[in-house]
């Protein structure tokens, strides 16, 4: 079994790292940003509670995020372990999870701002099947159009300049504290994200010991 947190700024790739550890690892990857995106595309109450928030930047109530993430992992459906994104984001959601779980390691993901500008401004999501662009590192074949679907390629509300510059204020003065606090009670592995995608996946399987990635196909 085993149970990781990735943390890093917006942009940093915290989705397809993660996504590539789960896989090969057989992690359930749990991300709370999307869990909440599913809410507000869905039209659900908790989606309604949360889009002008999330649009904004800002960052959903405590009480209601670990909610979610209860939940989420009260289904047990993760028999080898998880990747737990995007949470904890400030020292009492950190407080929370550690209380209730114990956690391997904690990847985070290190991105100068600058970089983090960049990455952000060329980011596009699938409005049917959630999909992840990038114009910079993964251009889609037809542009504007989803490989997988089909489906049209959006800016995410929240990846505008007001809203990105929020939520890097709200990064380094919250969550720059947990890295604090779980560095003094687990082991967090801090990984360059401005290498390739495919290097920083090595860099930390090596920091967290574990087997290099399998090679595609
Ligand atoms: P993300 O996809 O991780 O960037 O999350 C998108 C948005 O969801 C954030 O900007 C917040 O509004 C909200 N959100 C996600 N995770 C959390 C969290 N742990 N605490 C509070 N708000 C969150």
């Amino acid at each position: 079994m085993r149970k990781y947190v990735i943390v890093g700024v917006q942009g940093s790739g915290k989705g397809t790292q993660s996504l590539l550890l789960a896989r090969d690892l057989d992690l359930v990857h749990i991300s709370v940003g999307d869990i909440f995106r599913w809410h507000v595309q869905h039209h659900t109450k908790l989606g309604a509670q949360v889009r002008r928030i999330m649009a904004a930047g800002e960052l959903v109530g405590d009480d209601l995020v670990e909610g979610v993430v209860r939940d989420r992992l009260e289904q047990h459906d993760w028999n080898y372990g998880f990747v737990v994104e995007g949470f904890p984001r400030n020292r009492r959601q950190a407080e929370f999870f550690l209380e209730s779980y114990d956690i391997d390691g904690v990847i985070h993901l290190d991105l100068p701002d600058d970089e983090v500008r960049r990455r952000v401004q060329a980011r596009r999501l699938c409005a049917r099947c959630g999909m992840d662009y990038n114009l910079i590192a993964h251009r889609p074949e037809v542009e504007g159009r989803c490989d997988v679907c089909g489906g049209e390629l959006l800016t995410r509300e929240d990846d505008n300049d007001a809203a990105l510059a929020e939520r890097l204020r709200t990064y380094h003065e919250k969550t720059d504290p947990v890295l604090d606090l779980f560095r003094q009670k687990e082991y967090v592995a801090t990984i360059d994200a401005r290498a390739p995608i495919e290097a920083v996946q090595r860099d930390l399987r090596g920091k967290l010991g574990l087997p290099a990635p399998r090679p595609a196909g």
